[in-house]
């Protein structure tokens, strides 16, 4: 094959005739390939013609490439490249952008005042929002999103937006469970005249009991569920039956999605079901900053149902869809050309470029950042306390770290149980394998973590793994306590939702497979899957706790937990009436602050995971209401979104997280409207202990973020690296 062979030999076929024959063939193998792989109902003439068009977009496209590429000055990204292809056959995409910048014009917030069905005034800011929604409605997208930082009341302004016209067809509300009565509340305080429907839950109810009602008030479980009994059935005595949807068979007036962050996996059960609903308008809300999390605003814009950006288009055809629909696998249900010829919108303009090349300045990356941002413009509204202070007259709020030590005995335990984890974490870290005993690594941090909250939690966990008469679902595999809020994977394995939640977040290095910590196959879990029912039998001896497995009698508190004591006790004598919050992530930990807190003589409330929407309430209407009750504990994963807790001015954290927006969201469940007294946060945290590098990390975690936008914030800022872990075992 040399040159010299081939020069030398003039009967033989010069190496480039050669090569070019061998194209040919293998160019011929390809179209033959391509012919058997198109649908099977097409005819021979079809498959021919498609051929010889595909051979002339070639030339088009290659131009169309060649010119981009003159204009940019260097090689094109495959967005790029895909949207020279969108354009033979979807000229309206050519420029969607800028069409969108000069076509509508963003609404300017003015002031407008409520009906007077509205009990209450609105803020100057909320007024702004009031128009702002009513003018949204009579634009493109019919509704948008409402995305006001927490607590500027976002609850209050919907309200005054349903109340804003004569009744017509009624309205939905979905929400988180332990929102919902907060709604209720609302709505009949402030809301003259209306009507609400709580539909919440297995009840069955029909659509026209629904439709007599101005707004129903569902969470997205039952959203979820009420959708897949209709499309996909379920089993009753071995029949497959399908139940039509009270929810999706008719027209809403409204449809508000709060927090509305609930739906952002595009293919998740609860997120089809909120895009089936059939509404005249439609509205998101959510407190987070949706403009940093590009991964997750899809849905949201999906659901506005955003016309180009939500919908899938293909590349060899004017086929357009807002549906991923490839029912052999093979073929476009609509087009029958492949999945590869088929382009999301909004991944191959928004979410890859920023993905994949950041936000340089010039870079695709920061292109599709102004494209996102020419949207969001028309379609977001988000204001912060801190802009609208004036209007809001919120006090100041503080944070402090209050450090501690351990007690000799203390320090003794921590430290045996820390060269131990140390050792361990060394001989990964010595054989390269930190990445592969993530679970292992994971539950060592857990231990410490509790260790340094109270000795018992370790000392007297359950033996869950060993013990064969505890049932499985009753504890949490991951810190071995009491489930709360408890959920399954698909290997059948019990966990608490926050457990593993923040286990995931950990895990999900790049290019790293999470497994189920028990059983370490590739775990699969629904993390929006309704609470596990635990029943009552178990629910009964689980209420027991930790404090069954103790010896009351000499039983010994820790340093920690002494701190909070003589935090409160201080509080008690300066001013009784101070009410305050004590998060903690650990169930039995709260089982043991309470335990402590009411032998000092304090008169407490707590809210835990599994409670019904109306025990919730019942309890924090008793928290609120009654000025003995000072101390109200809240486990981290009973779902402290959505509580409107205002009577509160001081919040303990009893364990960190190197998430800083666990606390964030804990602290603003206070600060927020409606409170009238100063805000004063306290971190506990043992000096000598893991809880250290924690709150040093998250401070390492947020400055990285201040600083980029990433694609999902709270993933980044949950992801530990090797070099991370390595802090974390520092002392
Ligand atoms: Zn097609
Ligand atoms: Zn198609
Ligand atoms: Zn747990
Ligand atoms: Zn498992």
């Amino acid at each position: 094959m040399s040159d010299g062979s081939g020069s030398e030999s003039p009967t033989k076929k010069s190496p480039a005739a050669k090569k070019s024959a061998k194209v040919s063939r293998a160019e011929k193998r390809k179209i033959e390939r391509e012919i058997q792989n198109m649908p099977d109902h097409w005819t021979q003439e079809e498959r021919e013609a498609e051929i010889e068009r595909t051979k002339k977009e070639k030339e088009v496209v290659a131009k169309g490439e060649r010119k981009l590429r003159k204009q940019l000055g260097r090689k094109l990204t495959q967005g790029e490249k895909n949207q020279v292809r969108l354009a033979l056959y979807h000229p309206e995409l050519v420029d969607c952008w800028g069409d969108l910048e000069s076509n509508i014009e963003p609404i300017k917030p003015v002031p407008m005042e409520a009906h007077p069905s509205l009990k209450l005034t609105l803020l100057p800011f909320q007024k702004e929002s009031l128009f702002w929604m009513k003018k949204q409605e009579e634009g493109v997208w019919r509704g948008g999103m409402l995305a006001d930082e927490m607590g500027m009341g976002k609850t209050i302004q919907t309200i005054a937006l349903l109340l804003s016209e004569p009744r017509r067809k009624p309205s939905l509300v979905v929400a988180p469970v332990v929102a919902l009565m907060q709604w209720k509340h609302e709505i009949e305080t402030h809301a003259e005249g209306f009507t609400t429907c709580l539909y919440h839950g297995s009840q069955r109810v029909k659509a026209s009991e629904l439709q007599k009602y101005d707004v129903v008030l569902t969470s997205y479980g039952t959203l979820e569920a009420a959708f897949r009994r209709q499309q996909r059935g379920f089993k009753k005595n071995n029949l497959l039956i399908k139940e039509k949807s009270p929810l999706h068979s008719f027209k809403w007036f409204r449809v508000v999605l709060d927090e509305a962050h609930n739906i952002k996996e595009r293919t998740t059960n609860a997120a089809k079901a909120a895009f089936a609903l059939d509404a005249e308008y439609r509205w998101c809300l959510s407190g987070t900053p949706l403009q940093n999390r590009v991964g997750e605003l899809y849905s949201l814009v999906r659901f506005l149902g955003a016309d180009p950006f939500s919908y899938y288009f293909c590349k060899k055809c004017d086929c357009k869809s807002l549906h991923w629909a490839f029912a052999n696998r093979r073929h476009c249900d609509q087009c029958g050309h492949t999945p590869m010829a088929h382009v999301s919108l909004w991944n191959s303009e928004i979410l890859t470029p920023i993905a994949r090349y950041g936000i340089e300045e010039g870079g695709p990356g920061k292109t599709a950042f102004k494209k996102l941002k020419i949207l969001l413009d028309r379609m977001m509204l988000r204001r912060t306390k801190l802009e609208r202070a004036d209007d809001l007259g919120l006090p100041p709020r503080t944070i402090v770290v209050r450090r501690d030590f351990f007690s000799p005995q203390e320090k003794e335990l921590y430290m045996s149980l820390f060269t131990n984890a140390k050792r361990q974490f060394d001989t990964y870290l010595d054989s390269g394998t930190v990445l592969n005993n993530y679970s292992n690594i994971f539950s060592l941090i857990t231990r410490m973590r509790q260790m340094a909250c109270h000795p018992d939690l370790v000392l007297r966990a359950k033996k869950s793994a060993l013990a064969v008469d505890v049932a499985e679902g009753t504890v949490c595999r991951i810190c071995n306590d009491t489930a709360e809020d408890a959920i399954v994977s698909a290997c059948k394995h019990v966990f608490d939702r926050e457990c593993i939640r923040q286990y995931l977040e950990v895990t999900q290095l790049r290019g790293h497979r999470p497994e189920c910590p028990v059983c370490h196959i590739e775990i699969s879990i629904d993390l929006e899957q309704e609470a596990m029912d635990l029943g009552e039998e178990t629910g009964k001896r689980a209420n027991q706790g930790i404090l069954s497995r103790l010896n009351v009698e000499n039983w010994r508190s820790s340093s920690k937990l002494e701190a909070l004591v003589e935090e409160l006790e201080k509080l008690r004598r300066k001013d009784c009436t101070t009410k305050s919050l004590v998060f903690s992530q650990f169930v039995s930990f709260l089982d043991l602050i309470a335990f402590r807190l009411q032998r000092a003589g304090f008169n407490i409330c707590r809210l835990e995971g599994g409670m019904t929407p109306q025990q919730r309430d019942a309890t924090i209407q008793h928290f609120m209401k009654n000025t003995q009750v000072t101390v109200f504990l809240i486990s981290l994963k009973a779902g402290g979104v959505a509580l409107n807790l205002t009577e509160a001015s001081m919040v303990f954290m009893m364990d960190s997280w190197w998430n800083p927006s666990v606390e964030y969201q804990a602290m603003d469940r206070i600060h927020r409207l409606g409170q009238k007294r100063p805000v004063k946060v306290v971190k506990l945290v043992v000096e000598d202990s893991i809880e250290d590098q924690i709150v040093q990390l998250q401070h390492k975690k947020l400055a990285m973020t201040d600083a980029a936008l990433s694609r999902d914030p709270d993933a980044a800022l949950g992801k530990l690296t090797v070099e991370d872990l390595g802090f974390l075992f520092k002392l």
